[in-house]
């Protein structure tokens, strides 16, 4: 199956999927023989995965409410993955009804439970668009529907960017959203790392996966906050941002850095 033909919106079963690997360690049901298979390769080569996963999307959930709770009403939420409950806009409706969201995803099997992702009231969308191509996402005519890129937005990049290699210049693409936001936006963002323990085998299993794993460092992930400021606590290891409980003893079994920027 060529590029093309998965921007035509087919569904390639002969690989593993990012979305799907991970709707599969999240215990979801959108996912295929390929993807089970790679999900419990990595579940037994780094048991720790689980957690982890967990962990992102649990930081995902507060950093949403706190955007929400600081006055943004406007979402655009870049790797939406699967629809796994409670959504992005499930969390911001219930601080305030009237967020909007734009969900973008490039895997053609998440347009394909729009339904799970749409609000009734038609203030929620979602774009098939690719994050290395980021001016075409601000672009976009469903994406511009959405966004008043004239008022602040909360940009969300939650374990996206971990999926594009140094070639693909993320730094760039992020500086490019971060162009396209006016003052007052936020940047919620999340990324793999292996700071806290070896993670060579999530590595080896996503080599095989239609995208590739690629661990950063504080460093390397704190870089895509230029231009923003960091809220306290910085950029954290994902339970630590912010835990509305008490978080976890074990540090090193999560991979995941997160953190919550604004644009002055
Ligand atoms: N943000 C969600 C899901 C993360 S899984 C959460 O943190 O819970 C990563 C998602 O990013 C997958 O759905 C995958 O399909 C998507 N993705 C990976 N590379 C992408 C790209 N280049 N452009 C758009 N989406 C991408």
């Amino acid at each position: 199956m060529t590029q093309d033909d998965l921007r035509a919106g087919q569904i390639d079963t002969s690989r593993p999927h990012p979305a799907r690997i991970y709707d599969y360690l999240l215990g979801g049901k959108d996912n295929y023989e390929v993807d089970q298979q790679a999900g419990d390769e990595l579940a037994t080569a780094a048991p720790e995965v689980r957690i982890g996963l967990r962990a992102n999307r649990a930081f995902l959930q507060r950093a949403v409410r706190y955007v929400v709770g600081s006055g943004v009403r406007q979402i655009l939420d870049i790797g939406t993955g699967l629809p796994t409950s409670p959504n992005v806009h499930e969390v911001a409706q219930k601080v305030a009804p009237d967020v909007r969201v734009a969900y973008v995803d490039n895997d053609p099997i998440v347009n394909g439970h729009a339904g799970a992702l749409l609000s009734g009231s038609g203030t929620t969308s979602i774009v098939l668009a690719d994050l290395r191509d980021p001016q075409a996402i601000v672009d976009h005519p469903e994406i511009r529907r959405i966004i008043d890129f004239d008022e602040p937005v909360a940009l969300l990049l939650v374990a996206i960017l971990h999926f594009l290699t140094e070639a693909e210049k993320p730094e760039e693409v992020v500086a490019t959203l971060r162009d396209a936001l006016p003052a007052g936006s936020f940047l919620v963002l999340s990324h793999a790392t292996d700071d806290f323990a070896d993670r060579s085998a999530a590595k080896a299993i996503y080599s095989k996966a239609t995208a590739t794993l690629n661990l950063r460092s504080r460093p390397e992930v704190e870089r895509f906050f230029d231009g923003f400021e960091l809220l306290e606590p910085g950029l954290a290891q994902a339970p630590f941002w912010r835990p509305d409980t008490t978080p976890p003893p074990r540090s090193s079994e999560i991979g995941f850095y997160g953190g919550v920027a604004r644009k002055p």
